[in-house]
């Protein structure tokens, strides 16, 4: 039987207690007990479903070979309330992952369900070959969000699918071929996409035409550091010795996501979109895990780095966990696809149109933007003060409630921790926080919950990895 929720119990020291503490007593004999989960005013149903071990075993017998899942004893997830999701056992865990940034909302947020549930009773499915007002609606809420000329929208079913129509739009509207993205990007599972996807960083080594992969603007790994310039002048010269001078477009993502929250260096956009443009191209900004007011300082990230992109996708954090694409560009540029066969079957469906347009206004009213400035550089500065205790934390970086926290062995070397890092992730979720693993190394937490976390929620996660790490 499932047992009710975790009652609150007293917090551990603060930060500033323990550092005087540690200086008195060996740090293990002040740090117990364990960080405990902030209170939450919620009772999991009761689950008698299939156990973790069953649905592992089915996992293993009908799902496909390559599904990875966390965790060695992994995690069965029944129910989800806002930042919060609950095993089999009723157990509560804080997410700070979101299913890989997908749950922008919190789960199961109550206005997004309610405009799914009502719109589903109504009319589940027609396609844009007739009319239906929550498409439209819809579109023009999105379009209201962007800034320039960004104002034709075209609604899909995932990430990967809004890159492909991205790159095809690109192609279709220069007249060349050659696209280019950046090293340690992840822009989606199809084949095309795979292209896009640094082939080096995520190893699929198929050549899929065509693409180029640039160096990384990385300030923490990146040869050139924070050095836009330098980077710059690597497109401007594939461009001239790779694309013969014109290329269709560049695609990157303002803080790669798969990649372990990878900030831009500084100015890099801005010097690659003058670039791009001049050979003939056009700028994709992937904002699927970086858009909606993640960042806290801005509503996309491209606005980051103060450019307009010719071409934006989203995805994940756009439905709330509803399967979601867009792509938004010009009219210019939209007009090339009315020379073309574009359809969509399930893209801009009523029930995903109404659910979207539900989350634009959960995210408008409840203003989590400024929530997520606010929380992200709570949560920051916490992070911050951790790495002065703690050697093993290498880097600390993000914007808003995209953070991530980069583990090496020795920092001057920036040798990755690898192995510590595998430790600690099983350790964060023994103490009832699930963070995402990534980076080049896998040695980086990806730290992206719901745009609801609290202040108490990011004190309980510094909290808790403090004594992973003070255990190691
Ligand atoms: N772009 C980015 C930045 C992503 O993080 C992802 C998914 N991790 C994708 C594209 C692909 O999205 P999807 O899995 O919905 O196809």
């Amino acid at each position: 039987m499932p047992t009710t929720m975790q009652t609150p119990l007293k917090r551990t020291l603060p930060i500033a207690n323990r550092a005087f503490f540690s200086s008195l007593a060996p740090a293990a004999d002040i740090i117990a007990p364990p960080p405990q989960l902030p209170p939450f005013d919620h009772q999991p149903r009761p689950y008698n479903g299939p156990s973790t071990d069953e649905v592992l075993a089915k996992r293993k017998t009908f799902l496909a070979p390559s599904l990875l899942h966390y965790y060695q004893k992994p995690v069965n997830i029944v129910e989800g309330k806002m930042q919060y999701l609950f095993d089999e056992s009723g157990r509560r865990y804080l997410d700070a992952f979101a299913g890989i940034v997908t749950v922008s909302c919190g789960h199961c947020h109550p206005q997004v369900l309610d405009a799914i549930i009502e719109q589903s009773k109504l009319l589940q499915h027609t396609t844009t070959i007739y009319l239906n007002h929550a498409i439209a609606d819809y579109a023009e809420a999105l379009a209201s969000k962007m800034p320039g000329n960004l104002k034709v929208v075209y609604f899909l079913n995932s990430g990967s699918e809004a890159n492909e129509l991205a790159m095809l739009m690109a192609r279709l509207y220069t007249g060349n071929l050659g696209m280019i993205s950046l090293r340690n990007a992840y822009h989606g599972g199809s084949s095309g996409a795979l292209g896009l996807t640094a082939v080096n960083t995520w190893k699929y080594p198929i050549p899929e035409g065509n693409v180029h992969h640039v160096m990384n603007p990385d300030p923490y790994r990146g040869v050139f550091g924070a050095d836009a310039l330098s980077y710059a002048k690597d497109v401007e010269d594939h461009i001239d010795y790779g694309t013969s001078g014109k290329v269709a477009g560049f695609i990157a993502e303002t803080i790669q996501g798969v990649g372990g929250a990878v900030e831009l260096a500084p100015g890099y956009l801005k010097l690659v979109y003058d670039i791009v443009h001049k050979a003939g191209g056009v700028c994709i900004s992937d904002e699927v895990q970086t858009g909606f007011g993640r960042t806290g300082s801005h509503y996309w990230g491209f606005e980051t780095q103060g450019v307009i992109p010719d071409i934006v996708t989203m995805a994940k954090g756009i439905g709330n966990g509803l399967p979601l694409g867009a792509v938004v560009t010009t009219p210019e540029i939209a007009s090339v696809m009315t020379q073309k066969l574009q359809l969509n079957t399930f893209g801009g469906n009523p029930v995903c149109s109404a659910g979207g347009l539900a989350v634009l206004r959960v995210l408008d009213k409840e203003k989590r933007q400024a929530h997520c400035a606010h929380v992200g550089s709570h949560l920051l500065d916490r992070l911050r003060s951790l790495m002065q205790r703690h050697d093993i934390i290498g880097n600390v970086r993000g914007r808003g409630l995209m953070v991530g926290v980069e583990l090496v062995t020795d920092r001057k070397e920036k040798t990755p921790a690898k192995a510590e890092t595998a430790v600690l992730f099983e350790k964060l979720r023994e103490l009832g926080v699930l963070v995402g693993k990534g980076g080049l190394h896998g040695n980086v937490f990806r730290i992206k919950p719901p745009m609801c976390f609290t202040e108490d929620d990011a004190d309980f996660l510094v909290d808790a990895l403090d004594y992973a790490i003070t255990k190691l």
